[in-house]
Formats: C-alpha cells, structure tokens, sequence
C-alpha cells in the first residue's frame, strides 16, 4: 500500500476552512445535514448508476445512511453505502478544486458579520462538506466506490493541508468521521443527533438510522452491554407520493427546506397528482427569497426528476423554462422508463406535457397571488421580477399571461417600487393618447430626472420609468398590449394638436438660421438638430431617431464590444 500523500488545500477553500474554524457560529448543527444530503445525493447515484449496471446494486442491502458515535474517542461516524469515491474523485472533490460558490459563499459570511443564516445556506454554494470543521478538529473520510475493489482515506484537521493515502473498506460507499472538539461533544448525544435530524433532515427520501435504546432485563432496567439494534430516526419516505391531506404545512416546509437550503417558508407550495392517461406527481414550491446564483444561467438545478421514486436527475431544464429556474421542487413519473436519459427527455412528449403543466401551475398560481394577495405579490416581483421578464422573450405561448404579472415603476408615483401593471397604465391613459409611454435608463434618479419628460410631465400623461437590463429587450418583444404599442419618450416624435402644429411651423421658419448654424458646428456628432416640443424647461436634449436603437441599448451594445 502506498505511502500517504499531502495536498495543499487550493487558496479558497482554505480561505473557508479557516472561516469555519475561528468563528464562532450558533447553528453549528447544520453539519449533519450537509454530510446526510451528500450521502443521500450518494445513494441516488448509485442507484441511478446500476439502471444500467445492476451488479453495481445487490438486492439485500439495504440502502441507507448510518450514524454512529463513540464517546470514548470523541467521534461521530456518518456511513452510507452510496456510490463512493475513486482516489482520484476524493482529490478532486474535497481540497483541491474550489467550486465556483467557494469565494463567494466566504464572502457571505464575511459581509453579514457572521450572521448565523448565512452560514446555514453553505449547501446552497456547493461546499457543504467543509462546514464538518466548525464542530471536528480532525475529520477522515474512508471511501470505496461501487464497482471497485480499493478504498481511499482522506484525512485533515483543516489547517491547510489533508493526506490521502490508499486503504481498505470491506463495504462500498463512505464513511465519514469527525472527531469532535472537546467544546462540541453535544453531538454525541443521540437526542441531540435524533433532534438535528428531525429539524432538517426528516424527509430525505431514505432512511437514516441510529443505534436504538439497550434491550431491557425482565425488572425493565436497560442491560449495560445488551446489544442495541439500529432504528430509522426519520420519517424515510417520498413526502411527495403521500396523500396530500394527511401532510402538514411543517412538514411540506421542512421538505422544502431540505431542497432548497431556504430557512424562510416558501411563497407558494403547489402539490399535484395526476392520474388517466399519464401519471405523475409534482411538487413544487415558489421560493419567498431570490437564491445568490439566481444569475448563474448555468444553474439548472431547481427540480428534481424521480421516476417512481428512483432520482433520476438534478437537471431541470427539459422540465422548467429558464425564466421559472428559482421554483423548487419534484417531479415523479409512473411511467417513464427508468433508464430515460438527458436526450431522451429532450423529444419525450410526455416531459413536454408535463413541462407545460408545471408551468401552467406556476404561473396561474402567480396570476391568483397578484389578484387577491396584492402585497404577497409584491414581494414576490421585488424578488423575481426581473427573471420573469425574460418570460416575454422565451415562453410565446404564455406571453399573455406573463405580460399581465409584469410590474414597472412609473411618473404615477413617487418612488422607485416597481408596481404598476399595464392594466393600471391603461385605465389611466388620457383620451387621445395612443401609446403606453416609457423611458428606459441606467437608474431610477436618471430617468426621472431626465429632460424627455418634461412635456409628457406637463401634459398629465403616465410614463413607465425601466431601468433593468433585459427591459430594453423586453419592450422590443412586448408588442401591443390591449391595442396598445409602447413608445419610447425619448425616440421620434410627440404627436401634437393643429395648433401646436402651426405654432411649430412658424418658430421653425423664424429660429432656422440658429438650428442651422447649430447643425453645421455639430455635424460631426450629430444626425439632424431640430426644434422641438417635447422640452418645457431644458434648452436641449438628445433623441434617437425611430428606426435607430435606444440610448440606453446602444450603450449595452457598446459594453458588450458591438
Ligand atoms: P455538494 O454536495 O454541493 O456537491 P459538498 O461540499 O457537500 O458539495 O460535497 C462535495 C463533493 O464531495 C460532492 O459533490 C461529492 O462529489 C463528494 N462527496 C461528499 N460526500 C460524499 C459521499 N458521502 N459520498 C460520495 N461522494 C461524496
Ligand atoms: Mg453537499
């Protein structure tokens, strides 16, 4: 067997490590609930695997994780037979290579003056395992990965390097052990273990078991050395293929928490069974609070994909639109075959169905909350607002729907909060207007200050002030709303009354030898200088024509080197 070697752990995640070791945090705890979520992610991978290798999978073993504890030597033992590691995966998953949420799950931390809830969404950043650090001074993982014969040890006290060295395991799968801080030794104590495990862990689907109670003797006294047998601490089963009324609101809440990391309740639960033709069940949750990564386009890991409670996969893309990528949640098919893969998903008509209900659901569900819980509803665009805007774009078949959420800040209020609908705008429209006005800009202050609505302003007409990003996008895919076209404050011209008309023809006439003058000493800069009408205070102002793109996109374009 070969010598143990020693790795430097990579910059960032020592970076962690010592975050996890000289803070002082109050939830702790949370360390057992990353090290079961992994080897729950283990066993699905290994039953996954072995749909198309059974002998990856013997039918007696039971799978499960197993947690154990010796107080003698201070450790706390967490096994599972899931799929294990290869020396070469221990290395490349535990110390070498930062996974892209290291820096800024340190950041976080850092930023929130070690606030206790940012320290339990480590799972959400993909770099769980490291908070063993914040209860053990010294931690071994010993692995075996289905299919081989040769087991791994990795050790480390987290102090900038680790060993790994070649060993032996009898049984496949990891078996990870703490040794626990002599401060931290709660976590020896099985009402304690059994506590942690039903706040965060009860409804992983599979069982996690603990040593039960000493037999007793015929008095009913425990016998010392009697031999105790392993009992399933947790609930064990799929919450979501229980019938719906037998489950409580805790109960679907601490569900979701164990997908999502998300100690808030969610917004919305949505639970579905459908039966006839094609059965399925979905459960799925709208989230209260954006996610960091809600960015990561990459990230396409909100649904869970089980077919008769087999995991299938993680990725949610064939089953939730890129705009819907913070809900949450399961799907559960009676009847696609278990070895469906990444590309038969993509043409399963039946996926598309069920893709297209799912979205249906949420977006109804959305629709309902902005009708009858106008507050609730508010949140929820200050949180995912602009993510649904992308919808427009990408999903033409609910457009009209998704059109109906959109909220914008307008001239009609005093601040920034973006809640006007385009209903509202339209109730409010004068008479003889003939477009849904809007600027779009770089900031709020920016486009409320800015000169092309000053006629608007003076003429009482309602303007929508749009200062994200993908809002010039979406102007341009919105289309006509009730009839209605939407027009740029700040391209082409106003539409005026006759008078206005012929007031403006004769100051054209008087004032040509300025404008004139003007456009020969601007020409370089400028396409035409004209007089206008759109400005009551400030003398003069940049518009772009009709048919050119608007300042704000033309300004995106140059950032992205166009
Ligand atoms: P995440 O679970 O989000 O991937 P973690 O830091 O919790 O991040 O785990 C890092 C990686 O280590 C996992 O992705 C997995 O590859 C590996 N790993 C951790 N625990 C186990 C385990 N019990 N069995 C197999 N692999 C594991
Ligand atoms: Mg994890």
């Amino acid at each position: 067997m070969s010598k143990p070697q020693t790795h430097a752990f990579q910059t960032e995640i020592s970076q962690l490590l010592d975050l996890m070791i000289n803070s002082l945090y109050s939830q702790k705890e949370i360390f057992l609930r990353e090290l079961i979520s992994n080897s729950s992610d283990a066993i699905d991978k290994r039953r996954f695997e072995a749909l198309t290798d059974a002998s990856l999978l013997n039918d007696e073993e039971e799978l499960a994780v197993t947690i154990t504890t010796d107080a003698d030597n201070k450790t706390l033992t967490i096994s599972d037979n899931g799929i294990g590691m290869s020396y070469d995966e221990v290395i490349e998953n535990i110390g070498t290579i930062a996974r892209s949420g290291t820096k800024k799950f340190v950041e976080a931390v850092k930023n929130s003056n070690k606030d206790q809830t940012d320290v339990s969404l480590i799972g959400q950043f993909g770099v769980g395992f490291y908070s063993v650090f914040m209860v053990a001074d010294r931690v071994s993982v010993l692995t075996r990965k289905a299919g081989t014969d040769s087991a791994t040890l990795w050790e480390s006290d987290g102090k900038g390097e680790f060993t790994i060295s070649e060993a032996d395991k009898p049984t496949i799968g990891t078996s990870i052990t703490l040794h626990l801080r002599d401060e931290e030794t709660e976590y020896l104590e099985d009402y304690r273990l059994k506590h942690i495990i039903h706040t965060y862990s009860e409804h992983i689907s599979l069982p996690i078991k603990m040593l039960g109670a000493a037999p007793l003797d015929d008095e009913g006294k425990p016998i010392e050395d009697g031999e105790r047998e392993f009992e399933t601490v947790n609930s064990g089963t799929a919450l979501w293929a229980r019938p719906k009324n037998e489950i409580t609101e805790e109960e679907y809440q601490s569900f979701y928490q164990g997908l999502s990391y998300d100690m808030q309740a969610p917004l919305s639960t949505l639970h579905h069974k459908v039966e006839g033709n094609m059965e399925y069940t979905s459960l799925l949750f709208i989230p209260s609070k954006a996610p960091f990564d809600m960015w990561n386009r990459d990230n396409k890991k909100g649904i869970k994909l089980y077919v008769r409670r087999v995991f299938i996969m993680d990725d949610a893309e064939h089953l939730m639109p890129n705009y819907l990528r913070f809900v949450k949640g399961v799907i559960d098919s009676q009847d696609l075959p278990l070895n469906v893969s990444r590309e038969i998903l993509q043409g399963d008509r039946d996926i598309q169905k069920i893709k297209s209900s799912s979205v249906k659901r949420i977006l109804d569900e959305l629709t309902k909350l902005a009708k009858n819980e106008t507050e609730k509803y508010q949140g929820f665009w200050n949180e995912f607002g602009q993510v649904i805007k992308e919808g427009v774009v990408e999903d033409h078949a609910n457009k009209d729907k998704i059109t109906s959420l959109l909220r914008f800040a307008s001239t009609h209020n005093s601040d920034d909060e973006q809640n006007v609908s385009l209903e509202q705008y339209i109730s409010r429209m004068q008479d003889d207007q003939d477009a849904i006005y809007y600027i779009t800009g770089e900031s709020y202050k920016a486009v409320k200050g800015s000169p092309h609505l000053e006629m608007f302003t003076k003429k009482g007409v309602e303007v929508l002030l749009l200062t994200d990003p993908v809002d010039e996008w979406l102007v341009n895919s919105l289309g006509e709303i009730q009839e209605k076209s939407l027009k740029s404050v700040a391209k082409g011209d106003l539409s005026m009354s006759e008078e206005e008309k012929q007031a403006q023809e004769a100051k054209k006439e008087e004032l040509s030898s300025v404008t004139d003058k003007l456009q020969e000493v601007l020409s370089e800069w400028v396409k035409e200088v004209r007089l206008t009408n759109r400005l009551t205070e400030s003398p003069a102002c940049l518009v772009a024509d009709e048919n050119d793109p608007g300042a704000n996109l033309e300004r995106i374009m140059k950032a992205m080197g166009q």
